[in-house]
């Protein structure tokens, strides 16, 4: 196919380059600042307040009436977001919607982590989502989210961002004495247990003489003077250790960035700056931010939720009245991108794919039809028609496509929240940018693939 020979790059004019690096540079900003999913939902609604979106429960609360052009959002308990810019037209023949999601693979604390070792001060971590855990040690960590008291006090904790920060970290064993470490497995190298975060070593300042544990004493001593929190505490917070510091741009001519969680950031920043763009749209557009699809869009804030469902009813009620026909029409009628990153072709692992059906980086937006592994199991595969209508919209406004397989048959697979949107009868198909040691601590995409996205995503909400 053409559209696979053709470097982006090689289309753009001097403002195409300038407009590229400007966006980039706001992305790297948003995924160093934003590292949870609660960071993202917060810093989210205040740029979209300050784009005229106003909360959904001002409109439910007074029973305002929703009328085109209005700008909304819903919040689930900080971890998910919707927002909606109503349209001209009915919203029963159908919304634009983007959806992605918001959670990364990390190590989350466990409920009971603090404990001393011979005088060290450490906590015990929990994966969260498909990690080599391998790759988790050994490098600057910071722990970030938020620890609630028994009387609701919120307290915002986050550690080892700030140069001037601390950073933690898990430590490997040293090479010399790794003569059985080697010859193991790499998936059993470094065990879940073995996620062990190192606090600290100096022990608390006490006249008490058989006083124990005196390190973790000190280290309570420490986080309470700070955040006034104690032990138990633990028990009801939301912790998440990811890597330290800033994305930064990557490689020597700057064309790519190197950053933590851009799956799925990547896609959920380039859909709400989508969302904010198209204003007055004639179809209704929706950008559906979620959490936990990394561990299977459970709970009440993933994808699997009724919150999606539960917040459309809302809308239509807020319009000419909610009934259940309307409700199933809307969604049966909408259509979707499940924007979410791909494996892009790579040197170092050229096995993994098939050459002639990967995505590149550099050569834009990936489309996907489907996901799913060995034998397309657990895909939502897209219609023909519908990535007809979708050709048909991209090519019409210059964005720069290509298309991507998840990797080598029988190889492997994985999944998005396509399949779930699809049950309504929605058109949905898979669209992000290829990534490069996704699900690593650091992850790599291309400017020019973040840039085509960006720009599908505003082509695919105007379009009617
Ligand atoms: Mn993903
Ligand atoms: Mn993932």
């Amino acid at each position: 196919m053409e559209k696979k020979s053709k470097m982006a790059w090689e289309n753009y004019t001097q403002q195409d380059k300038d407009e590229l690096f400007a966006y980039s540079e706001r992305y790297r900003q948003f995924i160093s600042n934003n590292k949870t999913e609660r960071e993202c939902v917060i810093s989210m609604i205040e740029e979209a307040k300050k784009h005229g979106y106003v909360d959904a429960e001002e409109y439910i609360k007074n029973s305002t009436p929703l009328k085109a052009g209005d700008k909304i959002y819903a919040n689930y308990n900080d971890k998910t977001l919707i927002m909606f810019c109503i349209g001209k037209e009915d919203m029963e023949k159908g919304m634009n919607l983007l959806g992605a999601h918001i959670d990364s693979p990390r190590l989350d604390l466990k409920p009971n982590p603090l404990y001393e070792d011979h005088n060290l001060a450490m906590l015990k971590t929990h994966y969260y989502g498909g990690v080599k855990k391998y790759q988790w040690v050994a490098m600057p960590l910071a722990l970030h989210g938020v620890v609630v008291k028994k009387d609701g006090t919120v307290v915002n904790i986050e550690i080892g961002e700030d140069p001037q920060d601390p950073v933690l970290g898990i430590s490997d064993l040293l090479i010399h004495l790794a003569a059985e470490q080697m010859d193991k497995k790499l998936k059993d190298a470094i065990k879940g247990e073995d996620l062990n975060i190192c606090l600290g070593t100096l022990p608390l300042d006490t006249e008490e003489k058989d006083k124990k544990e005196k390190v973790k004493a000190n280290i309570l001593k420490l986080l309470n003077d700070k955040y006034g929190i104690c032990e138990e505490d633990f028990f009801s917070s939301e912790l998440q250790v990811v890597p330290a510091g800033m994305a930064r741009d990557y490689g020597v001519d700057r064309s790519m960035i190197i950053g933590y969680g851009q799956d799925d950031r990547s896609c959920s920043y380039a859909s709400f700056e989508a969302q904010l763009e198209v204003t007055n749209p004639q179809k209704t557009t929706v950008c559906v931010l979620v959490d936990k699809e990394e561990i299977g869009s459970v709970g009440a804030s993933g994808m699997h939720s009724k919150f999606f469902e539960n917040t459309i009813a809302e809308i239509l009620g807020l319009q000419d009245g909610y009934s259940d026909i309307k409700l199933r029409r809307t969604l049966a009628h909408s259509k979707m991108l499940s924007s979410d990153v791909t494996v892009g072709y790579d040197p170092n692992f050229p096995s993994a794919v098939e050459e002639k059906n990967t995505a590149y980086f550099g050569k834009g937006v990936v489309f996907m039809r489907y996901t799913g592994s060995r034998g397309k199991s657990g895909s939502n595969e897209s219609n023909a028609e519908y990535v007809a209508y979708l050709r048909n919209i991209m090519d019409d406004n210059n964005v720069i496509w290509q298309t991507g397989e998840l990797g080598r048959i029988d190889l492997g697979g994985g999944g998005t929240i396509a399949y779930i949107l699809a049950q309504y009868g929605m058109d949905v198909i898979d669209c992000g940018v290829p990534v490069h040691s996704m699900h690593a601590p650091w992850e790599i995409t291309s400017k020019v693939d973040l840039y085509e996205m960006r720009k599908a995503y505003v082509a695919f909400l105007k379009y009617a």
